[in-house]
């Protein structure tokens, strides 16, 4: 790399659609703008400045349009790569789209002395949702540095401080009872989380930015899997994520696919299956039990209605088929470990219509016991459907089996 003795910026000036929508770098990244980045990165108010076309390339920007959003500042040795927030805030993370790719561009640079920023261009619509929020958080985790924040997120854009903190900020700000986010972030054990994250679309975005904090936050005795979570096509998250995820180096990246969950419903009677927590945490959101409202993660469980081990029985079912029952999102209910146990061994019973009770011939003692652990004496109205009735059914007919 060329020694810069006055800082010199460095733009594609081409977006990928600056074709149809005319919004060009060299009209949104004005000498004002420059002239903040340069004083906060280099502490210097000269600079020089050269758009440049697509088929410019360097040790730094490929012959393409401009990935990332990103304009290169070179000073002295070092690069700066500052990434531009979208123009438009307007959907759920329109604003972000291009954040992952610049990550990923400033990741796999080979050139030592490097730094990543984030510059917040004027918006149209709100960014500062608790959604925006918790994703600037992830940024500034996994190492961007923000020139400007906008007064209505000032003092709020701290990196989280552990893998925990991420976990209970999504708790506390999530839309939890529906499944509506992305990815999700489950504790199961000291140092064992797994992250569920949807690869399909704009989901993503999200699932790389939470991956690529966590993966920084992650210490040498935790144990993480991202499972790939993508019914609607087969796209996995793009390939520059993925090389990233690699060489960051310690998250294991599994793929939900048939093969997985057909071992699991082969050597498994209870349940590991990567599939039917997905379908659960689309179906119920963030996890927390069905009866007694506990969230305690790492004792928390997908429970079946119609269990894995009379499933696997039915001889009248194809494998695919009893693949589809156990791997059901309708077939299930999220419980804590006691009362998971106790719905398992039919000490605690579910009516065709949702009502919780139990087996009659049991102690006053343990009749209390119960009582006093289980709040819900019936279950929400919008679980109790027409599946889970069939699966009651089928649960019940069975057990004296
Ligand atoms: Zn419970």
């Amino acid at each position: 790399m060329l020694y810069r003795d006055i800082p010199k910026f460095i733009i594609k000036r081409n977006m990928q659609k600056s074709a149809q929508t005319g919004i060009y770098f060299d009209y949104l990244v004005t000498d004002s703008v420059m002239g903040q980045i340069c004083v906060e990165v280099t502490g210097r108010r000269d600079y020089d400045v050269e758009f440049v076309e697509n088929d410019y390339s360097d040790e730094f920007l490929d012959a393409k349009y401009n990935q990332g959003r990103l304009a290169i500042l070179q000073y002295h040795n070092t690069a700066s790569y500052i990434s531009f927030s979208d123009e438009k805030c307007e959907g759920r993370n329109s604003g972000i789209q291009s954040v992952p790719t610049a990550f990923n561009r400033f990741y796999s640079n080979a050139h030592d002395d490097k730094q990543l920023y984030f510059y917040f261009l004027p918006c149209s619509g709100n960014n500062a949702t608790p959604y925006y929020l918790f994703m600037y958080r992830l940024m500034k985790t996994a190492g961007f540095n923000f020139i400007n924040i906008p007064p209505s997120l000032s003092g709020q854009i701290t990196a989280f401080s552990s893998i925990d903190d991420i976990i209970r900020a999504r708790k506390e700000n999530g839309d939890r009872n529906s499944g509506n986010n992305a990815t999700y972030i489950i504790k199961n054990a000291p140092h064992e989380y797994e992250i569920y994250g949807k690869t399909y679309g704009a989901n993503k975005y999200d699932t790389s930015l939470i991956c690529y904090a966590i993966s920084k936050l992650a210490q040498p005795e935790d144990h993480i899997v991202l499972y790939e979570y993508n019914e609607k096509d087969l796209k996995e998250l793009p390939a520059a994520s993925l090389e990233v995820l690699n060489s960051m180096g310690n998250i294991e990246i599994i793929k939900i696919d048939d093969e997985i969950e057909r071992r699991e419903l082969e050597e498994n009677d209870s349940l590991r299956s990567p599939r039917f927590n997905a379908h659960l945490l689309d179906r119920l959101g963030e996890r927390h039990c069905v009866l007694c409202n506990c969230r305690i993660s790492e004792i928390i469980q997908g429970a079946h209605i119609w269990p894995v081990s009379q499933i696997k029985h039915m001889n009248t079912l194809s494998l695919d088929e009893k693949l589809s029952y156990a791997t059901d999102g309708e077939n299930g209910l999220w419980m804590c470990q006691n009362h998971h146990k106790m719905f398992d061994s039919n000490i605690l019973l579910l009516s065709q219509t949702g009502e919780v009770s139990y087996k009659q011939d049991l102690s006053d003692d343990d009749k209390d016991y119960i009582n006093s652990i289980t709040t819900v004496s019936i279950l929400p109205q919008q679980l109790v459907t027409p599946s889970y009735v069939n699966y009651i059914g089928l649960r019940y007919s069975r057990a004296s089996d």
